[in-house]
């Protein structure tokens, strides 16, 4: 039975926990539940390209070979899971924030941890967020997600003395006017990120990559993502905390207008099971 909180998340543990290899994965964007008290004034359907859709089904097989998955069920357009929660933009709010604030890229580019505007530079709002609104999205949210991660890692890594920790995104084709520093930037299949070696032991990233590379996928690892606020906050490689983020390439599972799955789905979702099952070996064959 998955452990549900109503507005934060849906985490899935095998049938026995501590699990059967020190892995855990995470989902932050693939949320679809919007909040009522959500009021963007941008159209719903540009709204959802905001989401890393299907994100937690394509690897949902790992539930049943012993591995949780925790996914929110929040839409990363009301507050996004994978920042601080200083990442508070001051041009969002009608007051000023009583809390600590950090001044990050990812604030400039309008992607704090309530985004300002979507990918293509349309302004999710046509009104200020109030202080309340702000802090009831952290509270009810990213708090209990953050929460419940961290308490799944920590009970991994007391039972094994470490762990694996893959942080599960997806990613449009091509980069967005507003999404990054590195607009109209086309993506390969993965993109894998540790932040240059730092959030995780890079043999993790090489054992992916070149198992991908195997089945025919062009990988790259940290360019042009590093990965961001989640492997941050968990990756700690000296305390055998390894936490890496994979972004997916949306064109080869989605048409990414109608956000429905196309005909490469299936052939996706069954590769990812298959590199499940070999971490499983791996990540045990590491702490035998
Ligand atoms: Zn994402």
């Amino acid at each position: 039975m998955p452990i549900i909180h109503p507005l934060s998340y849906r985490l899935d543990l095998p049938q026995h926990f501590p699990q059967a290899a020190p892995l855990v994965l995470d989902s932050p964007h693939s949320g679809t539940s919007y909040p009522p008290d959500f009021a963007p004034s941008v159209d719903f359907g540009a709204l959802r390209t905001a989401e890393d859709t299907w994100v937690d089904d394509l690897w949902g097989d790992a539930i049943g070979l012993g591995v949780p998955l925790i996914a929110a069920s929040f839409p990363r357009a009301y507050i996004d899971a994978n920042r601080s929660a200083e990442e508070v933009d001051p041009l969002l709010l009608d007051a000023p924030w009583d809390g600590p604030m950090s001044d990050s890229p990812k604030v400039k580019l309008g992607k704090g941890l309530i985004w300002r505007m979507l990918d293509d530079g349309t302004p999710l709002y046509d009104r200020k967020l109030s202080a309340a609104e702000v802090r009831h999205r952290i509270d009810a949210c990213w708090k209990p997600y953050h929460a419940k991660l961290a308490e799944v890692l920590d009970q991994t890594h007391a039972h094994f003395g470490k762990v694996w920790h893959i942080n599960c995104h997806s990613m449009p084709s091509v980069a967005g006017a507003f999404a990054t520093d590195r607009p109209g930037l086309v993506h390969p299949d993965f993109v894998l990120g540790d932040r240059d070696g730092s959030t995780s032991d890079p043999a993790f990233r090489e054992f992916i990559a070149k198992w991908l590379r195997e089945r025919g996928y062009n990988v790259t690892v940290n360019d042009p993502y590093k990965g961001v606020e989640l492997v941050r906050a968990f990756g700690n490689p000296a305390q055998g905390r390894h936490s890496l983020q994979i972004e997916i390439n949306r064109k080869l599972y989605m048409d990414e207008v109608s956000l429905r799955p196309n005909e490469g789905y299936a052939k996706l979702k069954s590769d990812l099971r298959d590199l499940t099952a070999a971490l499983i070996d791996w990540t045990r064959a590491q702490t035998a």
